[in-house]
């Protein structure tokens, strides 16, 4: 059961590719209407555990759960909060490296700025 549970939890994230345990619950709401919050909190803890998701390291309250496991660059919407992958190069972070002297870069960066979608509505 809980092998179904899990994959079921793997298969929804990897369609959502980021997602927060709220947003990865509702996601699965007509798949898994017995699954509670905490069981899939405990899921997604344990799939993070192993490495078998990610987190994107937001400066949001929730976690974003991370369908890639492997280290990778994001792109943050600092307005709706949508989060998408890029692919920066070594280059970038190696520029970053000489600004900041001894303190050490790592990899995995968030770039901030608004998405296509945000930029496409009205200023609010
Ligand atoms: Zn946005
Ligand atoms: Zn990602």
């Amino acid at each position: 059961m809980a092998t179904i549970q899990t994959r079921t939890v793997l298969e929804a994230l990897a369609r959502l590719q980021h997602a927060t345990n709220l947003e990865l619950h509702a996601a699965l709401e007509s798949q898994l209407p017995e699954l509670s919050l905490t069981s899939l909190h405990r899921i997604t803890a344990r799939l993070l555990e192993r490495g078998e998701i990610g987190a994107v390291p937001t400066d949001a309250r929730q976690a974003v759960l991370d369908t890639r496991p492997e280290t990778h660059d994001h792109f943050v919407c600092t307005h709706c909060g949508g989060i998408v992958d890029v692919t920066l190069p070594a280059s970038a972070l190696d520029a970053i490296q000489e600004q900041l002297g001894t303190h050490l870069a790592e990899d995995g960066l968030v770039i901030r700025g608004r998405c296509a979608q945000c930029r496409a509505k009205p200023e609010e």
